[in-house]
């Protein structure tokens, strides 16, 4: 099933959990705007190269729309139309005062050299720049950019509209980023884990991990997990993947993976087909890569008991099905990767207060946060008798929905 149906399926049916009225329901789901620009840059050989930029912009009833800019082969309107979609729901169920919004441009960045990244990164700016604002649209890094790639939007946008640090979030220390928001994500991931676990009597340092993926997010989750005592014996990203059942080293992972540019031939385990790595025997599965990655395919080779979603839309809905017949616990990816934005939030309000925070509080905060959104989405699995993905989903859509009817539809 593609991105975009299974994210208004699971909409659709937190809708109907809540009994949401139909004309508010088809006004949640349709995108406040759409933005596609044509992208055009010289490249370094001076040959023309063009792309095709998406934001797009999908609800502010609860104040400025937020979300990530993707640099990937894959990036289509489909997809980017169901992160904005997520986005929405992610920010009402960490609850900070957020809309959502995704944008992408279809590029491999790997095949850019970095002039080249700046180019296009400024015009997609220079095309953009009129439809966003630190208190309309705020981009973030996501897969395939990253904290510079904030700075040459940061400073593209100031050109036309003054120095404004806030359009972006995720941007570089120096440029007002905040402290601990590279890790964020990761260590949002280790406090929703940690809450989850508890739940059924267990922690960390007795589980067994599997992550897919060793980017920002998985390389994070994998260091903290670590130093938590977790026990991590697979791991995989594009280079390939390895496999160690007495448990990786990730510190040394880490440094092989920063100076290889990839996990590919570290000696600290065995290489494993990248195709196995969801189905490898553990307790705790991280799919942190790609969405639609757990499908009908291998739902029912999966060895883990719980799974969580540190990537945006990992599961498909009918692996979904097939997992809770299974008994596999979920927790899902709008909860599970909200730390990221809700420390983008942090360093948002540390910009337009113009006092940074201590690196010690914003963790402490984020763990406030992610600890608060765990009770939520359990009380609402609790009043709708559901599984921990749709008390993620009815929490955030009614959050939202009573934003908008407070608001009301006065033209
Ligand atoms: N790209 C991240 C996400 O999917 C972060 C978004 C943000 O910080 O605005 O949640």
């Amino acid at each position: 099933m593609n991105a975009l149906a299974a994210t208004n399926r699971n909409f659709k049916l937190a809708a109907r959990l809540l009994g949401l009225d139909s004309k508010l329901e088809k006004s949640l789901l349709i995108p406040f705007r759409e933005i596609k620009v044509e992208c055009t840059i010289p490249k370094d050989d001076g040959t023309l190269a063009s792309f095709v930029g998406f934001r797009v912009q999908h609800d502010n009833a609860r104040g400025p729309m937020k979300g990530g800019i993707r640099y990937h082969p894959e990036v289509d309107p489909d997809e980017v139309n169901a992160l904005a979609q997520l986005m929405t729901w992610k920010t009402a169920v960490a609850n900070i005062p957020y809309g959502g919004a995704k944008g992408g441009i279809g590029c491999d960045p790997g095949k850019l050299s970095i002039s080249e990244l700046e180019r296009l990164t400024r015009v997609f700016t220079q095309k953009i720049h009129d439809l966003i604002g630190v208190h309309t649209d705020v981009p973030a890094p996501d897969m395939g950019t990253n904290a510079q790639t904030m700075a040459w939007i940061l400073d593209e946008y100031s050109k036309f509209h003054g120095y404004s640090p806030a359009i972006v979030t995720g941007k570089p220390v120096d440029l007002g980023g905040s402290l601990g928001r590279e890790a964020a994500t990761g260590r949002g991931v280790l406090y929703a884990t940690e809450s989850l676990l508890q739940e059924y009597g267990k922690s960390i340092s007795d589980q067994r991990f599997v992550i897919q993926g060793f980017g920002n997010v998985g390389s994070w989750a994998a260091k903290l997990i670590s130093e938590n005592g977790g026990k991590i014996v697979a791991v995989s990203d594009i280079t390939g993947a390895i496999k160690n059942s007495k448990g990786l080293d990730v510190p040394k992972l880490l440094k092989h993976s920063k100076e290889q540019r990839g996990i590919k031939g570290f000696d600290g385990g065995d290489p494993i087909d990248p195709k196995s790595i969801l189905v490898e025997d553990c307790d705790v599965l991280i799919p942190a890569a790609l969405g639609g990655v757990i499908n009908r395919e291998n739902a029912n080779e999966i060895k883990a008991k719980f799974i969580i979603e540190a990537a945006n839309h990992p599961t498909d809905p009918e692996a979904d099905e097939i997992l809770e017949k299974k008994g596999v616990v979920i927790l899902p990816d709008i909860f599970a990767n909200s730390g990221g934005v809700t420390v983008s939030y942090f360093e948002w309000v540390q910009n337009i207060q113009g006092f940074m925070w201590e690196e010690e509080k914003v963790n402490n905060e984020l763990k406030t946060y992610m600890t608060k959104g765990f009770k939520d989405v359990k009380e609402m699995c609790k009043t709708h008798n559901c599984d921990l993905r749709m008390g993620a989903f009815t929490l955030g859509v009614n959050r939202v929905a009573r934003a908008t009817v407070l608001r009301g539809w006065e033209a």
